[in-house]
């Protein structure tokens, strides 16, 4: 751990120095700096369901939503008696402004379909398919330890104009393996294993206002904590924050010379989770709708805007989009065909990285 905060300090440090230059140098170099940027940001567990019809009033009326004061507590910030009212209540950013900004994916109401394909539904799987493009079976644990696959973000993280400008915050230390830390030399900075959302983002906020990353990648875990404690008014409460957070990091970016107009935000989750107030707290292989999740993107350059209708996507187009975000077309084929090379000859990742202009 301690070891990460350094590396943040001293990458602190590089970004005012180099913030002072570019001043020196004025509107020319400000000019010439057209780099895009994207920042992908899941919140672990979450549902579609609240997403698009906020809190689920078959769960937020039993006896799951904490006790008798955090319920009514919960009933009077997020009840309203419309889908289109419960989740403005419940998520303000993502339908006051990304609704405006962006495309929304996943609302089943309007057969729009973001499926998660590797079949287990649970987090390591799902990252994974997420970041790499595709799902991996060989992948069925969260202990399996460092990723064999190569991730977008560690592809980036290899090309001119994106080395070193490349980072990865998360509130779990499994993203250290997702990432595979070792092989990727990516910045990984993490919290331990019990899920600290606000901690994370305290941190991330002051990285983007320096730092500027190319390509930056936000895990928040708190919505799939309290799922699995089967506290739904904490869960409504992170996924709330979780909007917040957004809503802060789209402040800041489009605050920030470097970011303003060039920058992509998607946001998803790993997995769902199941659709009933029996089943809503687990997910797994067992769980019908956990393979259901949704995908947000904002940013400059898309001509449709709002809730997206007749839709079908997989969790691993995020792989695509992250790298189409910053203007690279990424081939699931070739990395497919990459990494399984990866695991003999570590050459292999620098002559095949399967983006392109
Ligand atoms: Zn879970």
């Amino acid at each position: 751990m301690r070891r990460h905060w350094v590396i943040l300090v001293a990458m602190s440090a590089a970004a005012s120095v180099f913030d002072h230059r570019t001043s020196d140098r004025g509107d020319t170099a400000n000019r010439a700096d057209d780099a895009r940027h994207v920042i992908v940001v899941v919140s672990d567990g979450m549902r579609w369901q609240e997403v698009f019809r906020g809190a689920d009033s078959t769960i937020l009326f039993s006896d799951q939503a904490g006790p008798a004061a955090d319920a009514d507590a919960a009933r009077r910030k997020y009840w309203r008696p419309t889908a289109t009212d419960r989740r403005a209540a419940l998520m303000p950013f993502v339908w006051g402004t990304l609704v405006r900004q962006g495309q929304l994916r996943g609302n089943r109401d309007l057969d729009s379909r973001v499926q998660v394909a590797n079949g287990l539904k649970f987090s390591y799987p799902g990252y994974n398919e997420m970041l790499t493009g595709r799902p991996d079976p060989r992948i069925d644990s969260n202990e399996h330890g460092p990723n064999p696959n190569v991730t977008i973000f560690e592809r980036l993280n290899r090309r001119p104009g994106f080395t070193g400008s490349v980072a990865v915050f998360g509130t779990w230390d499994t993203f250290q393996d997702i990432f595979n830390v070792e092989r990727s030399r990516l910045q990984v900075f993490t919290n331990g294993s019990k899920p600290h959302d606000n901690l994370v983002h305290r941190q991330v906020l002051p990285y983007v206002d320096r730092l500027a990353p190319r390509a930056l990648f936000v895990g928040f875990a708190e919505t799939d904590d309290w799922g699995h404690e089967g506290r739904y008014d904490r869960f409504l409460d992170a996924a709330h924050a979780v909007d917040g957070y957004l809503a802060d990091l789209w402040a800041a970016v489009q605050s920030n010379p470097r970011y303003r107009d060039r920058t992509t935000l998607i946001f998803t989750a790993d997995h769902g989770r199941g659709r009933l107030a029996t089943d809503w707290r687990h997910h797994g292989v067992d769980v019908a709708g956990a393979e259901e999740t949704f995908l947000i993107t904002a940013g400059p350059g898309g001509s449709m805007r709002g809730e997206v209708r007749g839709t079908n996507n997989v969790l691993g187009d995020v792989a695509l989009l992250t790298a189409a975000a910053v203007g690279l077309r990424y081939d699931r084929a070739c990395a497919a065909r990459a990494d399984g090379l990866v695991r003999r000859l570590a050459s292999a990742l620098t002559r095949a990285d399967c983006l392109s202009p």
